[in-house]
């Protein structure tokens, strides 16, 4: 596709402005491409999940990096001294539209800077879905961000157009948000939140009634929360999580582990951004939407920071040894999901598998169950295959000496957990 210079100029800047942004699920890449095709580093774009578990590419781009706020941590901030440009709605559809139709993407995410006020942007970003959706005829998905403080009214056009919306919370607490982003008040992004959640829950009403009613942000919302540029503990990051996910139904919660990319005495120096955190949050954050834990069974006031060393499963089995061990004949299906290396669909292929009859350790480790930390904490048939007393330092020690294999903790997909969503499932997970 031919995109001229100019446009090209355009979307290079844009791009570093996005690049921070990891409120879609392939951000975060740090491969470039030395001779190669592709490049993961430079944004454009991002990859998102359906709710059948298909990969969802999409065009990834701000319409701005202008912005009149001036949060402390962002490289769009209006004290930064960077060139700014802006798309207009009418070439943000016909990039959109052209890249569609070579088929280099299926969607849209759509981000920005605020520019004029927060109502101006959102109506920009209005106009640019309306041509795609109305002009076009575009009916790929598309992620829309809201503008905090935006009106009422334009949250609702926002969501009549878009499947998914999300407003970034970005700090976990009114004190992180008023430190780091004086302009924006928690009301203005928990506002929006609260009435996207509101529609949805009214739409999925009247749509029981008529099917004619048009859908309201189908894809739910979500949000992002930056880690570590405050003084927050996973405790309060995660209970935070547990209510967005409960009160809210938010569909997803992302976690970015905070990056200084500009200088700011407000925020802390770090050496290196606490990337193991990030991924301990999503591991917590996992267990809270799949494996039925409660924030409180995670952390406590006692214990308010997740392990780095342990998965928070194991953490949390090792702090309840009286449970263990688990026989994997006779467990429900939700004990079985409590028992380290032991994820969604390791415990959906068992409950099947023990339909024909009791299983052992061998059986087990033909439906692929990971027993490098599973065997400390289950019997087979009565069988105990973890060659050591079941205590707690003992343990630990054990777990701590096999590590998990190169990308072991990464993705694996429960694409027919009982009693599925129609959520969108995203990359960025692990079976635990
Ligand atoms: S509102 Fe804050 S985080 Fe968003 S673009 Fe502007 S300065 Fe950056």
């Amino acid at each position: 596709m031919a995109v001229a210079t100019e446009m090209m100029d355009k979307l290079k800047i844009l791009a570093e402005g996005a690049k921070y942004d990891v409120s879609c699920s392939s951000s975060g890449s740090f491969r470039r491409n030395k001779d190669g095709i592709g490049n993961a580093a430079s944004c454009g774009i991002c990859h998102t999940w359906t709710s059948d578990g298909r990969c969802v590419s999409l065009l990834k781009v701000l319409m701005t990096n202008s912005c009149i706020f001036d949060c402390a941590y962002c490289v769009n901030r209006r004290s930064n001294d960077v060139q700014r440009v802006l798309l207009t709605p009418a070439e943000v559809a016909e990039l959109t539209i052209g890249f569609y139709r070579r088929n280099y993407i299926e969607g849209l995410f759509l981000s920005t800077g605020v520019v004029r006020s927060p109502d101006y942007t959102m109506e920009l970003l209005i106009e640019a879905v309306r041509t795609l959706r109305e002009q076009y005829r575009f009916n790929g998905y598309i992620h829309l961000k809201l503008v905090p403080g935006a009106d009422p009214l334009l949250v609702q056009q926002a969501g009549l157009l878009a499947d998914r919306v999300s407003v970034n919370l970005e700090l976990p607490t009114r004190e992180g948000l008023a430190l780091l982003a004086p302009d924006k008040s928690r009301d203005a992004v928990i506002g929006p939140m609260r009435q996207v959640n509101s529609l949805i829950t009214i739409n999925r009403a009247e749509r029981k009634e008529s099917r004619k009613v048009a859908r309201f942000a189908p894809a739910g919302q979500s949000t992002q929360l930056i880690v570590g540029a405050t003084k927050e503990t996973d405790r309060q990051i995660v209970t935070l999580s547990e209510q967005l996910y409960q009160r809210m139904e938010l569909k997803r919660v992302y976690y970015s582990a905070f990056i200084p990319v500009v200088a700011d005495t407000r925020l802390p120096a770090l050496p290196n951004s606490p990337l193991r955190r990030e991924h301990r949050l999503y591991q917590a954050d996992w267990l809270l939407r799949y494996y039925g834990f409660s924030a409180q069974e995670l952390l406590d006031e006692e214990r308010p920071n997740l392990e780095t060393d342990l998965d928070p499963k194991t953490g949390w089995a090792l702090r309840h040894l009286e449970l263990f061990p688990v026989e994997i004949n006779g467990a429900d299906y939700e004990v079985l999901l409590r028992i380290p290396g032991i994820g969604v669909r390791s415990a959906q292929r068992i409950v099947r598998a023990r339909r024909q009859g009791h299983l052992s350790m061998d059986d087990l480790a033909k439906l692929g169950v990971v027993l490098k930390r599973a065997r400390y904490f289950i019997t087979a048939r009565g069988r105990y295959a973890g060659e050591c007393a079941i205590d707690s330092t003992l343990l630990r020690s054990r777990l701590l000496e096999t590590p998990a294999k190169k990308g072991a903790a990464q993705l694996e997909l429960p694409f027919s957990r009982p009693q599925a969503s129609d959520e969108a499932i995203s990359l960025i997970s692990g079976e635990l």
